[in-house]
């Protein structure tokens, strides 16, 4: 078994990255967007299985907030909002990123990721030396030979200053800084080796518009970068409508917009995508336990999902401007270990200032201490798209299997937990050419529909047939064959044993709702 995600070296991977992306389009799960227009950069739609897999998560996500908690509650503000929402939560002056433009491949790239490149290339030089002297010495001491063994100290540390660096240079806003690491480190152009850059500015990564009835300045509106300012502007409304005593949370699913320089890594960065971001409202002062709180139940929502060697945390070295502490989830996709969510500790920093520049009180009156305060708020944000890409590329498996005759054949199947595949159950007759069969299982498919997202299918072999489902990540195919015209049984095989076994037509919805169902999922968060 080969999993797209195995630790490969730098070509396999992007290898297998392309054939991720690939099996997207072939199956429906992703398609760029425009396509007939030769497609839009960062910019993709969802097919039909993208579609439904896309909805699973989310489903997965809101269940886990609004239905597990009671004291988080859904919301779904407007994209657009009043323009001094952006001022008063920072975006307008702080949401840039470093630009630098080279000047003979004309290519945009952001200065900060061309340095953090630099680090990772040490870094994979270092694990690179581990692995080498893993294999030479029995006993292998990880711990010894990174503080001891020249060379990696040596890389260790050169990573180390140029992370410090980069990070206070961020903090700064020092532009010039960042240039000078570039030239310093000799950073080239990754696709065409020229070092003649441009100097490093800032650019906002607001998209904007215009209402129609209001000209100039005045009537700019701002396509929403986080859905967060959405849920703080409206805290009091929900507060008072619901009746929640701090601490309480706020969950909203929806889709936000930014202007990436770069938009090169499929749906992991796009210029339209969509959160999943919860405030949680809290005294001043307990922040620092809810920050851990919230660290562990969202860790806990992923690892029901994915493999715990695939996700790790990772602190923020460079704080961003309304953050007490800061810490993301990062997932191993193909091309490395990147952040997946955000785990933020926000203190009073957007309540205080929508208080300050909108002059209404953001108050709560907490019965418990007899007094009026400005919450505290910790944030979890996770990536709709970040979280597909997350399950696909962990699900995307080949695997040699035996076939009908016993034959090696090879076979890709999505490996993902039944909850989030978008079929739940296939519906294949052995033969389409029989018409007792045909009607058969279009009279189950008839039944099932009703319990789950099923999926007629006689279009092919059943050896075909299976693989397809295999491909899509169906957990169940039922096979409808001769013994079921005579018993009223149905084998049904299994995705990732491949094992059959025959039950009764009668048991079928159960067993499948049993094993395929949300329900179970939730269950392991408890
Ligand atoms: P990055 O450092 O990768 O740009 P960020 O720290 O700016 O991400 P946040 O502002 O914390 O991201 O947004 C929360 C989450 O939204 C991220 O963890 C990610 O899953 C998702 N996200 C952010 N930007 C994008 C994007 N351009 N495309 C897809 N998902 C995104």
């Amino acid at each position: 078994m080969n999993s797209i995600t195995q630790s490969l070296n730098h070509s396999m991977q992007e290898e297998l990255f392309k054939r991720l992306v690939s099996h997207c389009k072939e199956y429906g799960f992703i398609y760029p967007s425009s396509e007939v227009y030769d497609g839009l950069g960062g910019v993709y739609d969802y097919g039909p299985m993208g579609a439904e897999l896309k909805n699973n998560i989310k489903e997965y996500w809101w269940k886990a907030m609004v239905q597990l908690h009671e004291n988080i509650v859904g919301l779904d503000s407007a994209i657009f909002m009043h323009p001094k929402i952006w001022k008063a939560s920072g975006h307008v002056d702080a949401f840039n990123d470093p630009l630098i433009d080279n000047k003979d491949s004309k290519k945009r790239y952001r200065a900060d990721q061309l340095i953090e490149g630099e680090i990772d290339k040490l870094e994979a030089k270092i694990e690179k030396e581990v692995e080498k002297a893993r294999k030479k010495f029995d006993n292998f001491d990880e711990a010894l030979f990174r503080g001891t063994n020249p060379r990696v100290v040596d890389w260790a540390q050169r990573a180390d200053a140029i992370a410090k660096r980069l990070a206070n240079a961020m903090k700064v806003n020092d532009m010039a800084d960042l240039k000078a690491l570039i030239e310093e480190l000799e950073i080239a152009d990754p696709d065409t080796g020229s070092r003649n850059w441009t100097e490093v500015r800032q650019f906002n990564l607001m998209f904007s518009t215009q209402m129609s009835n209001i000209a100039g300045e005045e009537g700019k509106l701002y396509l929403r970068p986080e859905t967060a300012q959405g849920i703080f502007v409206n805290f009091l409304n929900v507060q008072k409508t619901t009746r929640q005593k701090v601490p309480f949370g706020i969950a909203q699913i929806g889709k936000a917009f930014r202007n990436e320089i770069v938009a090169r890594q499929f749906i992991f960065r796009m210029r339209e995508f969509e959160q999943m971001e919860m405030q949680y409202f809290i005294r001043p002062g307990s922040e620092m336990d809810w920050y851990q709180y919230w660290k562990e139940k969202r860790m806990a929502w992923h690892r029901a999902v994915t493999p715990a060697q695939k996700l790790r945390f990772k602190d923020h070295d460079n704080l961003a401007h309304y953050a007490n502490a800061a810490v993301d989830v990062q997932f191993e996709f193909p091309f490395g270990f990147k952040e997946l969510e955000g785990i933020h500790s926000r203190t009073d920093f957007d309540l205080g200032n929508h208080q300050a520049l909108s002059g209404k009180k953001m108050q709560y009156f907490d019965p418990e201490l007899n007094e009026a305060y400005v919450p505290y708020v910790v944030e979890t944000s996770v990536g709709v798209d970040r979280m597909f890409l997350a399950v696909l590329s962990n699900a995307l498996v080949d695997e040699t299997v035996p076939d009908a005759q016993g034959e090696d054949s090879t076979r890709t199947v999505l490996r993902m937990a039944p909850a989030l595949a978008p079929v739940k159950c296939a519906i294949l007759p052995l033969k389409a050419n029989n018409d007792e069969l045909v009607g058969k299982a279009k009279a189950i498919f008839s039944q099932l529909k009703f319990h789950f997202k099923c999926q007629y299918d006689d279009t092919a072999g059943i050896g075909k047939l299976y693989r397809r489902q295999d491909a899509i990540g169906t957990p169940y195919c039922l096979t409808i064959d001769f013994e079921t015209l005579e018993n009223d049984t149905v084998t049904i095989r299994e995705r990732d044993s491949m094992k059959q076994e025959r039950v009764p037509v009668s048991r079928v919805a159960e067993i499948v709702r049993e094993r395929t169902d949300m329900t179970r999922l939730l269950e392991m968060l408890a």
